[in-house]
């Protein structure tokens, strides 16, 4: 009797602990709502953190905020026997030829890297915005607190560093403050292109812009709810995959929008008290963000923001006007959502770093067969591999199988044509890497 109940005890243990990593609940409950608050106050005390306002100050523009965030960084590498590489990257922006840059600047980032124990090459990366603006956008000397927008993307950025750099994880973790948002995304597009230059393997970056409102434009209140965008497929696919398509699936199914499934699935399983709502776009109608010029150059990239918006409250002089108080100001972010948001990219990050890499190629068949056929190849540190399928008409991948440390099968039964399927691997704590959606044909 109590060896079988001391059997099934490990059996469940062995089932949960594939299911689960105790270290995912202790960084949600490390993030700290106090500390975010406290950032987002000092942000906002720069006066504007315009890319194009004054960098000498100590205490306004934009040279002392980013001066003060490097320092945010230094001493949280210091807390960690100097686990983070702390340094500026920059790029040279020029009046000439960009309508919005009011004069010749340096747009600068500043980058901390938490370098991985086994995959120093191969990054995630957390991205807020250092700037903000006024209501003229080439306006840089009126105060621009840019508290949500996006005070609360950084200052849940520099959080997460201080919450993961006490872990050690196999791949490497960026955390990064850009530059240059409101102008023409120039800190993003910077950084991809260093980025691309260094050779980094990019598994993806999750964008924060924005994630401390809670009050809507719409009149809906909502401290659950938040969006993830990403886009259809990447813009550098080329013709002969455009092609394929057609004939294959895959409309829906690019790396962004599979780093979206990913964070709607660790956030459903570790933080089921949330509504990830994945929107189905690069970003909102007409409106731009960080991730984008990752995107453009084929990394894998989303938007992580809040779900309701105020309009009276981004991109606003501080004023009263009918009654209605303009301005991105402090008392209007709502710390405890910004927590929330905050794990939310935190146990993403701790996940993906803690996860082999995806398998490069999947393979699929089954053309006029009663089975599919996936295959896949080997990927060094996976103990074991996931099948996921689901209806073509679902968001999300609803079933699943883990196969175990094998690289091919099939699913009997399963007919090709009425799913969509992608394989991922799994690594020995039960982190899985994103799942690839197959890019080779298996024919007989
Ligand atoms: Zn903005």
């Amino acid at each position: 009797m109590k060896s079988i109940f001391i059997t099934s005890l490990l059996l469940f243990n062995f089932f949960s602990s594939a299911q689960t990593d105790q270290k995912i609940y202790d960084i949600i409950n490390s993030v700290s709502e106090d500390r975010i608050k406290k950032d987002v106050k000092i942000l906002t005390e720069f006066g504007t953190r315009n890319t194009f306002s004054d960098t000498v100050s100590n205490t306004r523009g934009i040279g002392a905020a980013r001066r003060w965030i490097k320092n945010e960084f230094e001493a949280i590498s210091k807390d960690c026997a100097n686990c983070l590489n702390v340094f500026y990257q920059k790029d040279f922006v020029t009046k000439e030829g960009n309508s919005r840059v009011p004069h010749d600047a340096w747009i600068v980032n500043v980058i901390a890297i938490q370098k991985g124990t086994k995959y120093p090459n191969r990054y995630i990366i957390m991205s807020g915005d250092i700037d903000s603006r006024a209501s003229y956008t080439m306006d840089f000397t009126t105060d621009a607190p840019g508290a949500n927008d996006n005070a609360s993307g950084m200052a849940g950025t520099i959080e997460a560093a201080r919450v993961l750099s006490k872990y050690k994880f196999e791949n490497s973790i960026i955390y990064v403050g850009l530059s240059g948002e409101e102008q023409g995304l120039f800190g993003g597009a910077g950084l991809a292109a260093y980025a691309k230059e260094k050779g980094w393997d990019i598994i993806g970056i999750l964008n924060n812009d924005m994630i401390g409102n809670i009050v809507g434009v719409d009149g809906v209140i909502d401290n659950r709810t938040f969006r993830i965008f990403s886009e259809p497929v990447p813009p550098t696919e080329t013709e002969r995959e455009r092609n394929a398509r057609r004939f294959y699936g895959g409309e829906v199914d690019g790396i962004s929008r599979q780093l979206a499934r990913y964070v709607y699935k660790t956030v459903k399983t570790y933080m089921p008290e949330m509504n990830p709502m994945m929107v189905y776009r690069l970003d909102r109608f007409g409106r731009g963000g960080h991730h984008r010029p990752f995107n453009d150059l084929g990394f894998a990239g989303i938007r992580i923001m809040e779900a309701h918006e105020n309009y009276t409250q981004q991109h606003q002089d501080i004023r009263t006007e009918n009654g209605i108080n303009y301005g991105d100001t402090f008392e209007h972010v709502n710390f405890p959502y910004a927590k929330k948001l905050t794990a939310v990219n935190a146990i993403n990050l701790a996940s993906l770093a803690s996860a082999p890499p995806a398998p490069k190629t999947v393979a699929i068949g089954g053309i006029v067969e009663p089975s599919a056929k996936l295959k896949w190849d080997k990927v060094e540190g996976a103990t074991g591999y996931k099948i996921y399928w689901r209806d073509t008409t679902s968001p999300t991948w609803d079933n699943s199988r883990y196969v175990g440390d094998i690289t091919e099968f099939v699913l009997e039964g399963i007919v090709i044509d009425n799913f969509y399927f992608g394989v991922a691997s799994v690594g020995k704590n039960g982190h899985e890497s994103v799942i690839v959606f197959p890019n080779q044909i298996l024919r007989n």
